[in-house]
């Protein structure tokens, strides 16, 4: 059964919210606690030891981790372990900026984690269980949510409660399982992820739709040079970065939403999508963080398709290495990287001659399904026929003027 994540706002009277404030304040304090001693550890034995049987020890000696639910507690403490692992193979493989996991700041909340136990949801409405031995005597807390009414499903498999910093709100995450659509296509569709144009998507008859990102692609250099101006991590400047999340984030549904009910209408079973890795598109990003603030819109967007396509019953892969997908000649299998000509042309000595997205998306589904939509029994290519999409903040629409890079690969 597909899972898929949900956003809710939480509705709780001020008693409440401060008793949710406290308990994941708590959890902040465990985790906190947890590092601590790891640190110590290490100072004293030059070891740090992340079994749960030394983590649960450690537990024990945190008054704190009476303060919320016990199953929440040990969900910290795996968050523990996860930094720390992620730490141990950033440092195995050499990777200069590692640092060991950092203490939660002030301000900062840690999610309170439930996953099959210690909640009830009844309709709206949310029970939640906290620590037996919480100062204030407060067992349990009980709250409304609200959420995207479109979206129906069985049973709430997991639920966190999360301290937007940003907006000083308390909202909820759930992770629910949904019954999928009966979805009877056999259909295959491959997409390139990219800037300029943020998919290029070929289905098996060679039908490619173009999404431009030229709008998101605007959106986020004008908030980077506002926020360039502003002092890291200060209260304006997470301001700024919150609204050029929403407005990017509002681009991205539209063209998802889009580009599902077109997978729907061809008759679509299966979304391959190459691996982020590829999309570096010449700029060179020095170090991992970087990366990481370049490529979040593209995470997004595969989880809106893995969402929105598990309700209609398409599955996304998007596992696919797409090492030399961009490079490579569609028609004659040539692989130089020279090719790859501007304006996002893509021309080949053997006379291929495609947007070059459009010959990474060929590139990808070749590789993925072994055949190609555009190939012939003889070896014959033909030319896709490409359709091109404008992102707007209320829908797509098709361009009035092509520019003269699709006119050249139409
Ligand atoms: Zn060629």
């Amino acid at each position: 059964m597909p899972l898929i994540a949900l956003k809710a706002q939480v509705h709780a009277d001020p008693q409440t919210e401060a008793v949710l404030k406290d308990a994941m304040f708590c959890a902040t304090k465990v985790y906190n606690g947890l590092l601590w001693h790891l640190r110590r550890e290490y100072e004293e034995t030059g070891k740090v030891d992340i079994s749960r049987k030394n983590l649960n020890r450690i537990l024990k000696e945190l008054p704190r981790a009476k303060g919320y639910y016990s199953m929440s507690v040990q969900l910290t403490r795996d968050e523990v372990r996860e930094a720390y692992r992620s730490f141990f193979a950033l440092k195995k493989k050499g990777i200069k900026q590692h640092e060991a996991p950092g203490f939660r700041r002030k301000g900062c909340l840690s999610p309170l984690k439930y996953v099959q136990s210690g909640f009830k949801i009844d309709g709206d409405r949310v029970t939640l269980s906290l620590g037996t031995g919480r100062e204030d005597g407060v067992k349990q807390v009980s709250f409304r949510i609200s959420q995207r009414p479109d979206v129906e499903y069985d049973r709430v498999r997991e639920l966190s409660i999360i301290y937007d910093k940003v907006s000083g709100r308390i909202e909820a995450r759930l992770m629910v399982e949904v019954k999928p659509c009966e979805n009877n296509g056999t259909g295959k569709v491959a997409v390139d992820l990219g800037e300029t144009i943020l998919m290029a998507c070929v289905f098996d008859d060679g039908t490619v739709l173009l999404y431009s990102g030229r709008m998101i692609k605007a959106i986020r250099r004008y908030w980077q040079k506002v926020r360039a101006n502003l002092q890291q991590n200060s209260r304006r400047w997470k301001q700024v970065a919150h609204l050029e999340k929403k407005q990017v984030e509002q681009l991205l549904h539209v063209a998802t939403s889009h580009f599902i009910a077109e997978c729907v209408r061809r008759g679509v079973k299966e979304i391959a999508i190459g691996d982020l890795n590829g999309i570096r598109e010449g700029i060179d990003y020095g170090d991992r963080l970087n990366q990481r603030l370049h490529t979040w819109p593209y995470r997004k967007l595969v989880n809106m398709l893995k969402y929105k396509g598990a309700l209609v019953g398409i599955t996304v892969r998007d596992d696919i290495d797409e090492e030399n997908t961009s490079k490579t000649c569609h028609a004659c299998g040539t692989v130089s990287s020279s090719n790859r000509k501007h304006r996002g042309l893509y021309v080949c000595s053997c006379g291929w001659k495609a947007q070059a997205d459009i010959n990474g998306a060929l590139n990808i589904y070749e590789k993925v399904y072994q055949v190609s939509p555009v190939k012939g029994s003889s070896g014959r290519v033909t030319r896709p026929a490409v359709v091109s999409f404008l992102l707007g903040w209320h829908g797509v629409a098709e361009p009035k003027r092509r520019n003269k890079a699709l006119r050249a690969s139409a």
